[in-house]
């Protein structure tokens, strides 16, 4: 359900272009979602051409059907495919060629993956589809794609979102409090599926990481008794940004914690340590502004198209925002801070401000914890040393229970003081 976002983008406006499916060739069914090493297998990728037009092809295991549809602002070209496993070489995607800016590719949702074209320029796709194996070669992806200008780009766009409009239809949840009172809190790791979020030089993904804590996180908050705790994701799904923010509300959340961990590029410099961060329509510094831009652009990365939303979002959940919310946020975030300190390093300014996207709940306290700097040798280290998660993960657990100690103590529950 988290993927509703995913899911309408994948369903709207797809052109499916010439593709015989593997099933109609060779007669051979497509397993629709089975184990893993099931899953076709992409083992390279290649570009060639140049500024006119630029071909991008992916050798396959077998063949797949694929769809493509385009999108502005930025300019991007999204295919769409059953799930597939890609085992490119690493970094991949991160340089193009001629109309390909860079590319990224991963699972979008179950079942299905996706790759995601930055285009240094408008272009078309005058083709798309998939080869048969032949002989020795392997079935074959094909993308061709030709320079056109910013008008017929457009042009073609309307043409394929035309018919449906993007809907959200309201997914009904499965437990709605289920008479359970205890307070909800709901971890959330950052990104995941096509998008890794940040990299070690060293190659760990941000993705990776985070899920690992959260899922330690959680188990530490579930054993407690005292709390109910939820993930918006607990694998390596893509989650829309909205979605996350929609799964806290939805449930009436307590309490939502979103975890995340930092980079710097070469040029900017070296820091280290953790950051907690409430949401602020104003940053507290540019290094926070630029940040929660780059974070913002979760759903940009995964090929979701915004351009239909993204003034609501901006503009009227922030105008919601009670005083009591973000005051509530501001409380748990200098909580943490202070038990934070005692487990992990924390960075110089370790509590700023700035305007996330997943913050916004405008009924729910929010808070996202960068847990160090993978482009940091010592915090890497850190962040995947089992020692310093759990020491860490646990100091978060003594915040949240220091939150939540005087409102439990008027529950009937174990009092204490504050
Ligand atoms: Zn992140």
């Amino acid at each position: 359900m988290f993927v509703r976002a995913a899911i309408s983008a994948f369903l709207l406006g797809v052109t499916v272009l010439g593709v015989a499916s593997a099933a109609e060739r060779t007669g051979e069914a497509v397993p629709p979602t089975g184990a893993a090493d099931d899953f076709p297998v992409a083992s390279d990728v290649r570009l060639g051409g140049d500024d006119a037009q630029t071909r991008l092809i992916v050798d396959l295991s077998r063949k797949i059907d694929v769809r493509t549809f385009t999108l502005a602002n930025p300019y991007r070209v999204v295919m769409d495919m059953p799930q597939v496993t890609f085992q490119f070489p690493p970094k991949v995607g991160e340089a193009g060629r001629g109309l390909i800016k860079a590319f990224r590719f991963g699972l979008v949702m179950q079942g299905g993956s996706r790759m995601v074209i930055d285009l240094a320029r408008p272009a078309q796709v005058d083709m798309a589809f998939v080869l048969d194996p032949i002989h020795d070669q392997p079935s074959r992806l094909v993308l061709h794609l030709t320079a056109t200008d910013r008008e017929s780009f457009m042009r073609s766009l309307a043409l394929e979102t035309g018919a449906p409009q993007r809907g959200k239809p309201e997914a009904p949840l499965e437990t709605k409090g289920s008479g359970d009172s205890r307070p909800l809190i709901v971890i959330d790791p950052g990104h995941g599926g096509i998008d890794n979020g940040t990299r070690a030089a060293s190659g760990e993904m941000e993705k990776t990481i985070v899920l690992q804590f959260s899922l330690l996180l959680r188990d530490k908050l579930d054993k407690i008794g005292k709390y109910r705790v939820l993930m918006t994701r607990s694998d390596d799904t893509f989650v829309a940004l909205g979605d996350r923010v929609q799964f806290a509300r939805a449930r009436q959340a307590a309490l939502f914690i979103s975890i995340h961990a930092d980079a710097l590029r070469r040029r900017e410099g070296d820091a280290q340590g953790a950051t907690v961060y409430t949401l602020s329509e104003r940053a507290s510094d540019a290094r926070a502004a630029r940040l929660a831009e780059a974070e913002n652009k979760a759903d940009v990365i995964a090929g979701l198209d915004l351009s239909a939303e993204e003034k609501d979002v901006a503009g009227i959940l922030f105008d919601l925002a009670r005083r009591e919310t973000k005051t509530f946020s501001v409380q748990f975030a200098q909580t943490m801070i202070g038990t934070l300190k005692t487990a992990a390093r924390l960075h110089q300014h370790p509590l700023k401000s700035a305007s996330f996207a997943v913050l916004k709940a405008p009924d729910v306290p929010s808070v996202l914890v960068e847990l160090g700097y993978v482009s940091n040798k010592a915090d890497l280290k850190s962040l995947i040393s089992t020692e310093w998660r759990d020491r860490t993960a646990d100091s978060i657990v003594q915040a949240v229970d220091a939150f939540f100690r005087p409102r439990l103590a008027g529950s009937g529950q174990r009092s204490g003081q504050n």
